[in-house]
């Protein structure tokens, strides 16, 4: 038997519900795509990250892109090479956030992103339903519900998001 957090949500959260979430910082897009970036996004992350743009190119990028003026950046561990996981709750964060390149500041969180359907049932064995609410057990609802409300605490990720 499972229940929507619709009924759940005291009165002004309603925003969770239906497409709009923030993001809970699964890191499945992080996983399942390489962010593109552009040349001067690149030079912006080597200045950040106090590095040689060549050393930024060597260490960080894809060498099978075959781009000249633009970058794949490399997966490691399955995993975009930026992204971090901290903490036992599996929250995962971005170490060039404030740099991060254009195509992570555009993907937003949405119950209709499969990526986040996907974090949803790995880390919260929460479902959608046909009418695109939350679905699962009581107690998954509320552990995922007190958890989005101490994103509030976190600073921003993506966009809305990551
Ligand atoms: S948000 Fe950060 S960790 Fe995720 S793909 Fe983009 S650069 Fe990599
Ligand atoms: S945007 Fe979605 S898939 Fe990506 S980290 Fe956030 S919740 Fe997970």
């Amino acid at each position: 038997m499972t229940e929507t957090i619709a009924g759940r949500l005291p009165h002004g959260d309603a925003a969770l519900i239906g497409q709009a979430i923030p993001c809970f910082r699964c890191g499945v897009c992080c996983r399942k795509y390489q962010a593109r970036l552009e040349l001067e996004e690149a030079e912006h992350i080597a200045a950040y990250l106090k590095i040689l743009l060549a050393d930024l190119v060597e260490k960080y990028t894809d060498h099978r892109w075959p781009g000249q003026s633009s970058y794949l950046l490399r997966h490691q561990d399955k995993a975009c090479i930026f992204l971090s996981i901290a903490g036992p709750d599996r929250r995962t964060d971005c170490l060039i956030h404030p740099v991060r390149p254009q195509c992570c500041r555009e993907w937003t969180a949405g119950l209709s992103q499969p990526e986040c359907r996907e974090g949803l049932a790995r880390d919260w064995h929460l479902a959608i339903t046909l009418a695109g609410e939350l679905s699962g057990t009581e107690a998954a609802l509320a552990s995922f519900y007190s958890f989005l409300k101490s994103l509030k605490k976190w600073p921003k990720q993506k966009n809305g998001g990551r």
